[in-house]
C-alpha cells in the first residue's frame, strides 16, 4: 500500500495559510491608519480657484513645489483643507500672496512654509517598506517550510525536490498471477524476473544477467498493468511505478531530473521494480523534424541511466505500451528494453479464463461461461471485467443476489451496444422494418453457412442509437479467414439492406453501418490481403498503430488507388446481388422469421433455425400479414 504519512505537516506548512495571515495583517493596519489619511485628503482644483480664495482671503499657507501647488484654506465650513493645483508661469503670484489677508493669527499666508501632508512619517515609513518586508519574510517562511516538509516525507516516498512531484514505491503488491487469466506466455517470460528478483545469486554465480527492462506491448485493456503489478506482487519487492507523461513538464530538465532522481532512489531499494506505464509519451521516436526539447532531454536521461545501473542489483524495469512502432530505436536495443512481452486479446480459452477470475469477485449462481465468452469475440480482459460488473450491477437493479447467466449475456449487449432503452417510441412501420432488416443478415447469414447464424436478434433500440441487435456467438476461434468467408461476410452485410429493398421496397438510413463494415472489409481484401485478381499479392496499404485501431495508409499511385475503388465497388456489388437472391428465394422464411421477432422482440439463433427448417410453412397468410403497411 502507498504509504503517505506527512500529510499532517502538509497542512501545517500550507503556504496558503501564510498568504490568509498577511492579509489580515494589511487590513487591520490599514483599518487603524487610513482613517488619519483620509483627514489629510488633498482635493485637486484649478489655478482660477485658487488666487480667487487668496483675494478673498481664505488661504493659510501655500507651498509651491517644482510644478505644483499645495495650499491650505479654510472652507465655508471653516474647517482646514489641503488643495493643489498645477503651477502656471504666474510673475504676480508672490506680490499676490503677499498682499492678501489669511486667517492666520499674523494676518498674512505662510507661504514659504511647508504643508505636512502626511500624518507621520512614521507610520508613512511602517507602511512603505516595513510592511510589505513582513509580508514577503512570512510568504516565503511558510512556503519553504512546505517544501521542507515534502523533501523529508516518509520512508517509501520518493520526493523530486524541485519538481514537487512524487512516487510511491508500493511494497506490498497483493496482485499475483493468479489474478492474471490468460496470458500464459507473458506469465512465462515474466516468471523469470520474478525468479531473478528472489535469488539473484543463482543468476550471478553463472555470470548470467538478466535483462534490464522488458516492455509489455499490446492493445489497451488486455492487463499490460496488471501484469506489471503482478510481477512485483510475486517478487515481493517494492515496486515503482510511474506514468511516461509525468516525466514530461512545463520546464525543460525537469523530466530528466525526475528519471535521475527515480534512478537513485530505486537503486537505493534494490531489488526492486521500476514501472513506466505508457512509455510512449517520453519515449516517441527522435525524427529531424518535430523536435521536443523536454521530451528528448527526458529519453537521453533514460537512457543514459538504464545504461548506467547494475542490473545484478536486482532493478528491473517494466515498460508498457500500445504504440511499439513509435518507440525510438535506441530505447529497444540490447541491453535496454530488449525483451518484448506481447499481450494479445485474450482468444476463446482467455476469455473464459478471465471472466472465471473476475466471476471470483461476484456472487453467481452457475453461468453458462462458454456462453459469454463465446458472444464477447474481440474484446479485452478490461471489457471482460466490465461486463461482469455490468452483470452484478443489473443483478441488483432486479433486486436480486446472485449475478445470473441472463445478467451477463444482457450486460454483453449493454456493453457492445449500449443500455436498453425502453421508453424510445417506435412506430409500427419503423419496427416491421428494423425486423426484416435484421432478419435479412441473419438469413443470409444462415443460408451460406447452413448453420445458426447468430445467438439472438434484439429489436429493442440501445443508446448507442443501434435500433436492432444481433448477437453474434462464433462456434470457436477462427485465426484464419479465406477469401470466401470474408465474400460471405460482406453478403451477410450486405443483407440488411437487400431485405429493405426487396420486402419493405424502401431503403434507410439504418444500413450505414454496415456499409461502413462491408466496404473496410472489402477494400482490406484487395490492398491488404491480395484477394483481387487484379492486383495479386502486391501490398497496396500499410497499417500502422496496429494496436489502435490500425490507420491504413495507401501506399500505391493515384491511379492504381481509383482502381482499387472500382474493384472494392465490384465486390460489395456482387455480395449485395447474391444476398438479394437468397432473400428472394426465401421469402416466405422471411416473413415468418420476421413475425415471429415483432411478437416476441427476440428471437434466438435456435429459433431461427427451427423456422427455417420447418418444411410445413404456412406460407400465404403471413406474407399478407407482414407486408401490410409497409
Ligand atoms: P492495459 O494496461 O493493458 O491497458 P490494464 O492492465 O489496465 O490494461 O487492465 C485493465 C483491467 O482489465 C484490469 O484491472 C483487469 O481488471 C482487467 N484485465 C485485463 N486483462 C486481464 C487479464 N488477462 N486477466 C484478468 N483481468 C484482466
Ligand atoms: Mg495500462
Ligand atoms: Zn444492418
Amino acid at each position: 500500500m502507498a504509504v503517505e504519512q506527512q500529510n499532517d505537516d502538509r497542512v501545517r506548512h500550507n503556504p496558503y495559510y501564510g498568504i490568509i495571515f498577511g492579509i489580515i495583517l494589511v487590513l487591520l493596519l490599514n483599518g487603524l491608519i487610513m482613517p488619519k489619511l483620509v483627514q489629510q485628503k488633498i482635493i485637486d482644483t484649478d489655478y482660477g480657484s485658487f488666487i480667487q480664495m487668496v483675494e478673498e482671503g481664505k488661504v493659510k499657507k501655500v507651498q509651491i513645489e517644482e510644478n505644483r501647488v499645495f495650499f491650505s484654506a479654510v472652507t465655508s465650513g471653516n474647517e482646514e483643507q489641503v488643495y493643489q493645483t498645477g503651477c502656471v508661469n504666474d510673475p504676480d503670484l508672490v506680490n499676490r500672496l503677499l498682499n492678501a489677508g489669511s486667517p492666520n493669527e499674523t494676518g498674512s499666508i505662510e507661504f514659504t512654509k511647508t504643508i505636512p501632508r502626511e500624518s507621520s512619517p512614521l507610520i508613512n515609513f511602517l507602511l512603505l517598506w516595513v510592511l510589505p518586508g513582513v509580508i514577503f519574510y512570512l510568504l516565503w517562511r511558510q512556503m519553504s517550510k512546505s517544501i521542507q516538509g515534502r523533501m523529508a516525507g516518509g520512508n517509501n516516498v520518493l520526493s523530486f525536490g524541485k519538481s514537487g512531484a512524487k512516487i510511491y514505491a508500493d511494497s506490498d503488491i497483493s496482485t499475483t498471477f493468479a489474478d492474471v487469466a490468460g496470458q500464459d506466455e507473458a506469465k512465462e517470460a515474466l516468471s523469470e524476473v520474478v525468479d531473478f528478483l528472489h535469488n539473484p545469486d543463482k543468476y550471478t554465480k553463472v555470470g548470467a544477467t538478466l535483462p534490464k527492462g522488458a516492455l509489455l506491448v499490446g492493445p489497451p485493456g488486455t492487463g499490460k498493468t496488471l501484469i506489471a503489478r503482478a510481477v512485483a506482487g510475486e517478487a515481493k519487492v517494492p515496486f515503482f511505478s510511474i506514468s511516461g507523461s509525468e516525466f514530461v513538464q512545463m520546464f525543460v530538465g525537469m523530466g530528466a531530473a525526475k528519471v535521475r532522481d527515480l534512478f537513485k532512489q530505486a537503486n537505493e531499494k534494490a531489488p526492486c521494480i521500476i514501472f513506466i506505464d505508457e512509455i510512449d509519451a517520453i519515449g516517441k521516436r527522435r525524427d529531424g523534424m518535430s523536435s521536443n526539447d523536454e521530451r528528448e532531454q527526458t529519453l537521453n536521461q533514460l537512457l543514459t541511466e538504464m545504461d548506467g545501473f547494475d542490473s545484478k542489483k536486482g532493478v528491473v524495469i517494466l515498460a508498457a505500451t500500445n504504440r511499439p512502432e513509435s518507440l525510438d530505436k535506441a530505447l529497444l536495443r540490447a541491453g535496454r528494453f530488449d525483451r518484448r512481452i506481447q499481450m494479445e486479446l485474450p482468444d476463446l480459452q482467455g476469455r473464459k479464463a478471465i471472466l472465471e477470475v473476475h466471476l471470483k469477485k461476484v456472487r453467481h449462481e452457475e453461468i453458462d461461461i462458454d456462453l459469454v465468452a463465446r458472444a464477447t469475440a474481440g474484446s479485452s480482459g478490461a471489457d471482460l471485467a466490465n461486463i461482469v460488473n455490468e452483470g452484478a450491477l443489473r443483478a441488483v437493479r432486479m433486486g436480486r443476489d446472485v449475478v445470473t447467466t441472463e445478467d451477463l449475456e444482457e450486460s454483453v449487449e449493454t456493453v457492445i451496444a449500449g443500455a436498453q432503452k425502453k421508453g424510445m417510441v417506435i412506430s409500427e412501420t419503423e419496427k416491421k422494418i428494423i425486423a426484416y432488416h435484421e432478419i435479412g443478415h441473419a438469413m443470409v447469414a444462415a443460408k451460406q453457412t447452413n448453420s445458426a447464424p447468430v445467438h439472438k436478434i434484439t429489436i429493442i433500440p440501445r443508446t448507442s442509437g443501434a435500433l436492432g441487435y444481433t448477437m453474434q456467438v462464433d462456434e470457436g476461434e477462427q485465426y484464419l479467414m479465406s477469401r470466401e468467408d470474408l465474400f460471405n461476410r460482406i453478403a451477410t452485410l450486405t443483407g440488411g439492406r437487400a431485405a429493405e429493398e426487396i420486402i419493405c421496397g424502401t431503403i434507410t438510413t439504418g444500413a450505414s453501418n454496415d456499409i461502413e463494415r462491408a466496404t473496410q472489409m472489402a477494400r482490406s481484401m484487395v490492398t491488404r490481403y491480395g484477394m483481387s485478381d487484379k492486383y495479386g499479392m502486391m501490398a497496396l496499404e500499410t497499417v500502422k498503430n496496429a494496436y489502435l485501431g490500425g490507420d491504413a495508409s495507401l501506399t500505391c499511385s493515384d491511379k492504381t488507388a481509383a482502381d482499387i475503388d472500382k474493384e472494392v465497388h465490384r465486390i460489395i456489388n456482387e455480395a449485395h446481388d447474391k444476398a438479394r437472391k437468397i432473400i428472394t428465394d426465401n421469402l416466405d422464411k422471411m416473413h415468418e422469421a420476421t413475425n415471429f421477432l415483432l411478437e416476441k422482440e427476440t428471437i434466438t439463433g435456435e429459433e431461427f433455425m427451427k423456422i427455417l427448417n420447418d418444411a410445413s410453412t404456412k406460407s400465404a397468410g403471413s406474407i399478407d400479414n407482414a407486408t401490410k403497411g409497409s
